[in-house]
């Protein structure tokens, strides 16, 4: 039976403390969700447009909504965000990387009405780390600092080199 799951994670990847929280899907828990999102804080995005895609897990994690927000902020214009946690059967699924940042929490920003360099810049700036170069979308992430090229379409739009 599901109940009310927290499972509370810490990264030990670097020396900054990085919790989050697990939220189970809307159908088998109500309060979790209203009670663990601050709709005041993270005022445009919504808990279900950052969960799966295949089941509404969530995992919230307020250090990086809190960058994600002042991204958006910094952007004026609304993130479209294509995919954001992933449970682990849609990571596979979806053939995401075992160890996907998604897992816990990244967002995939559709690069369409966006400037794809702003939105490069903006997000470096607000702290994120990973970055994932595709040719319709940005994957963004605050996971170990690195970056990978998703085709050579991308290589070429994102002129890198
Ligand atoms: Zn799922």
């Amino acid at each position: 039976m599901l109940s009310y799951i927290q499972i509370m994670m810490r990264h030990t990847n670097n020396c900054q403390r990085r919790t989050g929280t697990f939220v189970p899907s809307e159908e088998n828990n109500n309060l979790s969700i209203s009670d663990a999102w601050q709709p005041r804080r993270w005022p445009n995005f919504s808990f279900a447009e950052m969960a799966c895609r295949h089941c509404g897990e969530g995992y919230i994690w307020p250090e990086f909504l809190d960058r994600l927000q002042n991204l958006r902020s910094d952007m004026k214009a609304p993130l479209h965000i294509l995919s954001g946690h992933r449970c682990a059967l849609h990571n596979a699924h979806v053939g995401g990387a075992p160890l996907s940042q998604h897992l816990k929490l990244a967002a995939d920003i559709n690069l369409r009405d966006l400037n794809r360099f702003r939105l490069r810049d903006a997000a470096e700036r607000n702290g994120f780390t990973g970055f994932g170069f595709y040719s319709t979308f940005l994957h963004i992430d605050l996971g170990r600092p690195r970056h990978w090229i998703g085709s050579e379409k991308a290589r070429k739009l994102w002129q890198l080199h």
